[in-house]
């Protein structure tokens, strides 16, 4: 069962497609899992919700999609971002902003728990450090764990008598799953921030139990005009390019 494993798609559907096609060019798709942030920063909420509907996708909620949908304030939001949330709820249709209210907090789905930024505060935790890495191994009743929100790709092992550490995890990078147990981040599809401008995702083989991490070139300057086209900041077009 070949799993592509999303977050922080940000409204970026040309960063969403070049993903899915790079994953369908190397095994058949059985599911898609999306740790949240759809919406928000991009050009194109509805293409977004319409492919991971179509694909019936797992879907956790993330701060931004919470916003959009009026279920969270925008009152800790930057401007920058609180403009896009509020340009993306006047673009929602009625059904989409439905689906997307809806989603959960967290999910669970076999040896795997979902959630936005963290356990104990889906919506909001950054997690980037030790203490917060063993407030979510303690919190994590399944024996690996996704979070997305910090659109930066890592892995945290769980061993005993050892500090957790971050490492990150590049293009290409591959972990044999067994008894350790994992926070796994698979790093943003529409907005990455660690100065790599590429797609990036995580493909999960069940059956040989194991995860890539993996980098998509996409069409850049395609996701760009729609944020110029939808009167966006353009801060946001130009981040793109630059993978901040
Ligand atoms: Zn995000």
């Amino acid at each position: 069962m070949p799993t592509v494993i999303v977050s922080d798609i940000h409204s970026n559907i040309q960063a969403l497609d070049a993903v899915l096609a790079d994953a369908e060019q190397r095994t058949p798709i059985d599911r898609v899992w999306c740790l949240g942030d759809i919406v928000g920063y991009g050009g194109d909420p509805g293409p977004v919700i319409a492919a991971l509907r179509a694909r019936e996708a797992l879907v956790v909620a993330g701060n931004h999609d919470r916003a959009a949908c009026d279920l969270m304030s925008t009152d800790e939001f930057n401007p920058v971002a609180a403009r896009a949330v509020a340009w993306t709820a006047e673009r929602l249709s009625h059904d989409g902003q439905q689906w997307l209210g809806g989603l959960p907090l967290t999910a669970i789905s076999g040896d795997w728990t979902l959630a936005h930024g963290s356990l104990r505060a889906p919506e909001w935790e950054y997690l980037l450090d030790e203490e917060q890495a063993e407030a979510q191994f303690a919190l994590q009743t399944t024996p690996y764990s996704l979070v997305g929100h910090s659109h930066l790709p890592f892995v945290v092992r769980d061993i005993a008598n050892v500090q957790p550490s971050f490492e990150s995890t590049p293009d290409g990078f591959m972990l044999e799953l067994d008894d350790v147990r994992l926070i796994v981040n698979p790093g943003s599809v529409g907005q990455p921030r660690d100065r790599d401008p590429r797609a990036s995702y995580v493909l999960y083989d069940e059956a040989a139990a194991t995860i890539t991490w993996r980098r998509v070139e996409y069409d850049i300057a395609g996701a760009q005009k729609a944020i110029v086209k939808a009167g966006l900041p353009r801060f946001l077009a130009e981040r793109l390019a630059e993978g901040r």
